[in-house]
């Protein structure tokens, strides 16, 4: 079942963010996210519950074009069914920055899953793979296993050496993350 997109804007000064939520299918027309920029562009992706491969296809488009009309793109909150591609894409940002990426865990006792955000530390990207934090289990507090594989999940920051997020963007996302 596909879950139509949706997104909501908001403007703060020069910054534009776009939240998304749903699916990214051919359905999902993301063209009109070129539509009305702001030169900083942040998608908040925390909703965003399934890309299939026609969406891949057309976000990397959407985003190249994006990317040429606007001085900063910023991907907010990536779910582990974006961050897989931008793991597995060089450009799937379309020369974007990946400033938060949500990282899957679960509990082996409850069996409960939970998910914890990462956000660049200063908005830059670290010279060397962070190590993944461990967290307690809410229910039982036993320590959370990751629930996905550790060395590729960073992968994602190989594509974006040296790159930063604009303080002005780290200190308005700090706020609501
Ligand atoms: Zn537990």
């Amino acid at each position: 079942m596909t879950e139509a997109l949706q997104t909501k804007r908001a403007e703060i000064n020069d910054m534009l963010v776009v939240s998304l939520q749903g699916d990214i299918t051919e359905d999902s027309h993301i063209e009109g996210l070129k539509e009305n920029l702001k030169p900083i562009v942040v998608f908040d992706l925390k909703e965003v519950k399934r890309i299939n491969s026609y969406g891949i296809r057309q976000w990397i488009n959407v985003m190249k074009e994006i990317h040429s009309k606007v001085r900063q793109i910023v991907f907010h909150r990536c779910p582990s069914v974006m961050v897989e591609q931008f793991n597995m894409i060089n450009n799937f940002g379309g020369g974007g920055i990946v400033y938060s990426v949500y990282l899957p865990y679960y509990c082996e006792k409850c069996g409960k899953s939970d998910t914890k955000l990462y956000s660049l530390p200063g908005g830059a990207t670290p010279e060397e793979m962070p190590t993944l934090p461990t967290y307690p289990c809410a229910h039982c507090s036993q320590a959370l296993t990751f629930n996905d594989i550790e060395d590729e999940y960073f992968y994602f920051l190989q594509h974006q050496k040296t790159r930063s997020v604009p303080m002005n963007v780290v200190e308005h996302l700090a706020k609501q993350s």
